[in-house]
C-alpha cells in the first residue's frame, strides 16, 4: 500500500503514510484537531516553543501518546534550529524535549534511532517533517527542514548517516509530511538566488512578480539523488496554506500557531 490516510483514534486525526503501515512502523503526522489550546494554538498544538499555554501543550501530548499507544517518557525531541545536523538517540536520551524545548536535544533538526522504546518527535508548520525507515538493520529517522534546511541538504545527509550504519539506500523508505506547497510559498529573490540553478525548473515559479517554491519537490530531487528509490519516496498531497483547517499553516496565520508534530519509532519487537 501506498500513499497516505487518515485515521481517528480517541478523537485525533493522525496521517499516516501506507508504505510505514505496511511495515508494522508506529507512526504519524497530526493535524490540528482534537486537542485543548486556544487560540491562535487551536487546538492540538504540540510545540512548547511557540507562546502557548505549557499546561495545554502537555495535555495535547498526553493525548497523542494515549492515542497512538507510547509512553511520554519515550519521546526525544530537538530543538529545530533549520540546520542539517542528524544526532543518533538512544534510549538514555529518551524524556529529553518531553515537558519543555529547554531540554530537548540542542540544535539539531535531525534524529534517528536504531533502539526500540525511542519515540522521535518533530515539529513544523508548513515545515516539511521528513519520516525514514530501514527494516535490516532496524532504523528510523526523522528530519525538519524549511527552505534554509533543505538548502543545506538535511535530507541528504540523513540518508549518508544511515548509509553509515549499514543501511541499503534502496531499502530505505522515506515520507515527505504535509507542507507547504508550491502554490502558496512565496519566496524572496534572495531565497531564490540560493536554490541550485540544476532545481530552478522543477521547483521554482516565477509570476506575480514573486518566486514559488516548491520545497517538498526540492526535497524529493534531493533524495533521488541521494539513491532512495522513487517507489520508496512519497510525498504529501497536502499543501498545509491551502488547508489552514485542516493544518497549522506559519503563513495562512501571518505568524501565531500552532506545530503539528510527526513521530516515529522501531516497531515492537515480536516475542
Ligand atoms: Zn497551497
Amino acid at each position: 500500500m501506498t500513499g497516505e490516510v487518515i485515521r481517528v483514534c480517541h478523537g485525533l486525526q493522525v496521517l499516516k503514510f501506507g508504505h510505514f503501515l505496511a511495515e508494522g512502523v508506529p507512526h504519524g503526522f497530526t493535524l490540528r484537531s482534537g486537542g485543548v489550546s486556544t487560540p491562535p494554538y487551536d487546538s492540538l498544538n504540540l510545540g512548547f516553543h511557540v507562546g502557548d499555554d505549557r499546561l495545554a501543550v502537555r495535555e495535547n501530548r498526553k493525548r497523542l501518546a494515549e492515542a497512538q499507544n507510547f509512553s511520554l517518557q519515550e519521546l526525544a525531541v530537538g530543538q529545530q534550529v533549520h540546520g542539517a545536523s542528524v544526532v543518533c538517540v538512544s534510549q538514555e536520551l529518551c524524556g529529553r524535549g518531553r515537558d519543555s524545548d529547554a531540554d530537548a536535544i540542542p540544535g539539531t533538526d535531525g534524529l534517528i534511532t536504531g533502539e526500540p522504546g525511542v519515540v522521535l518527535m518533530a515539529h513544523a508548520a508548513d515545515c516539511t517533517l521528513l519520516f525514514f525507515y530501514h527494516a535490516t538493520p532496524e532504523y528510523a529517522g526523522l528530519a525538519h527542514a524549511g527552505w534554509r534546511g533543505a538548502l543545506a541538504g538535511i535530507g541528504t545527509v540523513l540518508v549518508d548517516k544511515l548509509a553509515r550504519l549499514g543501511c541499503r539506500r534502496e531499502a530505505i523508505r522515506v515520507a515527505l509530511s504535509p507542507s507547504i506547497g508550491p502554490c502558496c510559498y512565496r519566496v524572496g529573490r534572495e531565497v531564490a538566488e540560493r536554490v541550485p540553478v540544476k532545481y530552478h525548473r522543477h521547483v521554482l515559479a516565477e509570476r506575480e512578480q514573486g518566486y514559488y517554491l516548491d520545497l517538498p519537490g526540492i526535497q524529493r530531487l534531493q533524495l533521488l539523488e541521494a539513491g532512495i528509490p522513487g517507489d520508496n519516496l512519497f510525498v504529501s498531497k497536502y499543501c498545509t496554506c491551502c488547508h489552514g483547517d485542516m493544518f497549522f499553516s506559519y503563513r495562512a496565520a501571518g505568524g501565531r500557531t500552532g506545530r503539528m508534530a510527526g513521530f516515529i519509532a522501531l516497531p515492537e519487537a515480536e516475542l
